[in-house]
């Protein structure tokens, strides 16, 4: 089952999330779907970007209008990553995994970011924008230098991403209606995907210090629980930190 969901298709956009969060504020509906073929300034987490060319690649921004408080709100992120996880694997035959906490690997490559914005209203979630760009095919002139070595596509071909489209909203809308249910559905499918347990990885924080640490665990929050080198245990909530594998 999908959602009503209604598509505003675009060739070419600064960011969809940019314009599902101008278009949320004045009251677009739930399950408002901003499509672009290209996208000049597709943003990631922490000010970073992420590059969007035209004819290869799958960028999309969902209204959502969850009844959660804004702290679960990495719940929405933890859902999509399932949900594109598995839209992928039943689409394209790939076997995808997911890198703490947000990006989408095939073959040890990020194929997608995802990243939630979010807007409170008093303090109460207003809406949630959920922003999904996938490199479904490689891009014609290859990735740019800064992530030739970390970025990767689904396929070596270009396909619809219209299916893809569907095929996500059908996966999703049932994790996403079961976002408040304890203990979390979905989060045995998300570990199971999860890269990064007891492989060493370097811990950055937000102004770009870093600690060598092995995840052994996530929690039901989804913080990643890690052991530090120093013995000590801790659990890291996303916010801020980025993992790279030592
Ligand atoms: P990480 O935690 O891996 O540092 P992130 O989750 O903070 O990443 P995102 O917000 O998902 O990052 O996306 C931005 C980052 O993704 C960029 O800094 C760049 O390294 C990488 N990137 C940018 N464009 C692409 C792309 N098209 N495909 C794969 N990776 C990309």
């Amino acid at each position: 089952m999908t959602p009503d969901y209604r598509i505003y298709q675009y060739d070419t956009l600064p960011s969809t999330n940019q314009t599902a969060i101008e278009m949320a504020a004045e009251g677009a509906p739930e399950w408002t779907v901003v499509v672009a073929k290209h996208q000049s300034a597709g943003r990631g987490r922490l000010d970073r970007k992420f590059y969007s060319p035209e004819g290869t690649g799958l960028y999309m921004s969902i209204i959502l209008r969850p009844r959660i408080p804004p702290s679960q709100a990495l719940k929405i992120t933890a859902a999509a990553a399932v949900g594109v996880a598995e839209t992928l694997e039943s689409t394209f035959g790939v076997r995808p995994q997911i890198k703490w906490v947000n990006d989408i690997l095939v073959e040890g490559k990020k194929v997608c970011g995802i990243l939630t914005e979010s807007r409170l209203s008093g303090t109460d979630l207003a809406f949630a924008v959920l922003g999904i760009g996938i490199n479904l095919a490689p891009p014609s002139g290859g990735f740019p230098e800064e992530i030739k070595d970390i970025a990767g596509a689904v396929t070596n071909q270009v396909s619809d991403p219209q299916a893809v489209i569907r095929k996500f909203l059908e996966v999703f809308y049932p994790l996403y209606q079961n976002l408040t249910v304890e203990p979390c559905p979905f989060l045995p499918a998300y570990k199971a995907r999860l890269c990064c347990l007891h492989r060493p990885v370097h811990i950055i924080g937000a102004e770009g210090t870093w600690m060598p640490g092995i995840p052994v665990d996530l929690e039901p929050d989804f913080s990643l629980k890690v052991v530090l080198e120093n013995g000590e245990v801790k659990s890291l909530r996303a916010g801020e930190i980025s993992l790279r594998f030592s």
